[in-house]
This record gives C-alpha cells, structure tokens and sequence, in this order.
C-alpha cells in the first residue's frame, strides 16, 4: 500500500460577501495515496483540482466552509468525480448566496473521522469565520487544515456577515491551541504555519 501524502495547489479567482468582490489565491489541498483521496476545498477551478487528483478515487469533497472562493466549483467536481460534497449545516445560509439550485450531499458533525488511504481525518467544529467553519486535524500526518480560520499571522477575517471576533477566538483558543505545538497548519489561502508559531501572537 502507498503511503498517504499531502499534494497541494492554488487557485486563482475571486471572494464576493456582502456587495463587494475581491481577487484571491485559494490554496486546495489533497490528501490520499496512489489510489484514492479527499479534496480540501473546491475554489475557482475545476480543473487546477483535477490536476491534483491525477486519476485517484475522490471519496469526499470536504468545504471547510462555503464562502463563494471555497464552494464555487464544488457542484462541477462532484459531477466529475461522483464524490458527495460535506459541509458543516451551519454555513447554509453562506451555501446559498452561491449555489441556489442545488445543495451538499453530507453533513459534517464537530469531533467525527473520516478515514482515508489509513489516516484519521478528524472535523473540528470551529465557528467564527463563518457559523460552520471547521478545521480538520490529521494526527498521522502531524498537521491541521484550518480553512479561513487560522492564517500565518492570525485569526482570519471577521468583518462580514455571518462571522463572529470573539467567536473566532474561542474557537482557536479551544480547539487548535491545544493540538501539539509542532502541528503543521495548512491554511486556505497563503503560506504554512504551526500551532505554536499562532499561539505565540493569540
Ligand atoms: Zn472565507
């Protein structure tokens, strides 16, 4: 059996909330072996995903939250690749400013594992961001998706609708402050960080 690994790529296009539209760098990240694997975020570009997953099995598209820049392209890789879309309940309202017509397939639950190629992928409800924000830790892997949640540098943003500061910093000081301090943080847009580099500035 192949060992589980971590491919990643950016992809380029915009975030519209709340009447206005910005330009951004997504980053998409894929977690599997050779055979099959989860997708992290479906932003901008079906095919710059598809790249990624090179002919594996997709078994899940997991949004880790469904601001437009993160979900846009979700509907179109679930056609190609037949793999059901999970989101957190919570973001539905977020959900449908971009996708009137047609819904998510499964609904992530906080503290629930999804396995794939051996590893433990575990959800980790993190409200703040957005309502169903989460992050998901990867103990084998050492290493913790964190969306829009936790950057290089600091929470991420707060200033819209539907996100919350004081929430945001809850959720960071519960959950991702108390992972091991040499975790990976792989973020949804810009560089890596770790668990201990952010909780020196919170
Ligand atoms: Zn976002």
């Amino acid at each position: 059996m192949s060992r589980v690994r971590i491919d990643h790529a950016v992809s380029s296009g915009t975030f519209s909330l709340d009447g206005e539209t910005f330009e951004v760098d997504n980053n998409v990240w894929v977690i599997g072996d050779d055979e099959e694997c989860v997708v992290i975020d479906a932003p901008h570009d079906v095919d710059a995903i598809m790249a990624v997953v090179a002919g594996r099995r997709v078994k899940a598209i997991l949004c880790t939250h469904a601001h437009d820049d993160h979900v846009r392209v979700a509907p179109e890789l679930r056609e190609r690749t037949h793999a059901p879309i999970l989101l957190h309940p919570a973001d539905k309202p977020l959900w449908e400013l971009t996708h009137t017509d047609e819904l998510w397939d499964v609904d992530l639950e906080d503290e629930q594992t999804l396995k794939i190629a051996g590893a433990a992928l575990k959800v980790l409800h993190t409200p703040g961001h957005a309502p169903g924000a989460v992050c998901v830790y990867v103990h084998d892997l050492g290493c913790v998706f964190t969306g829009d949640t936790l950057f290089q540098g600091g929470p991420g943003a707060t200033g819209r609708s539907f996100s919350d500061a004081d929430l945001i910093k809850d959720s960071i000081r519960a959950r991702l402050l108390s992972l091991p301090e040499d975790t990976v943080v792989h973020t949804g847009h810009g560089a890596d960080t770790t668990i201990g580099a952010e909780a020196a500035h919170l």
